[in-house]
């Protein structure tokens, strides 16, 4: 998939449209989720034109890689969600459910957020 540049997050990126800033680095920038699925619902996105994970960590420079994994620690910091845990959840393409195609890790806590795979889920 090729990006497209009218994505909702790369206007963010751009300023075009308003966001509940949280953080900026040279390769990554943060904001909190328009819907929020939990007290903490925090948005981490790399600056780069990347559609999804899988785009990233093929494409990405160490540099952008090392900035944005940091990133995402810092911000779950920042948010105040480290001493308790919290939940990493990066979708990708048709069958991850992603609605935007930047690459984007929510970054969820600030209550006990259940099992993510519960056994019932299971389908075999
Ligand atoms: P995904 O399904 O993983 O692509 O998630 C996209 C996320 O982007 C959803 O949780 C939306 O609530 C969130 N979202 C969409 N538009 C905005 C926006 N303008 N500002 C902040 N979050 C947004």
């Amino acid at each position: 998939m090729s990006y497209d540049n009218n994505n909702i997050f790369a206007k963010i990126l751009r300023g075009e449209i308003p966001c509940d800033k949280v953080y900026e680095t040279d390769h990554a920038f943060a904001f909190r989720d328009i819907n929020p699925q939990a007290p903490v619902h925090t948005l981490v996105i790399p600056k780069g034109a990347y559609v999804s994970f899988a785009d990233f960590s093929e494409k990405a420079s160490a540099e952008e890689v090392v900035d944005f994994v940091r990133a995402v620690g810092h911000v779950a910091r920042l948010e105040g969600v480290s001493d308790d845990g919290y939940r990493l959840l990066a979708n990708i393409g048709k069958n991850g459910v992603q609605d935007v195609p930047h690459l984007h890790v929510h970054v969820t806590g600030g209550k006990h957020l259940g099992c993510a795979f519960p056994p019932s889920a299971k389908t075999d």
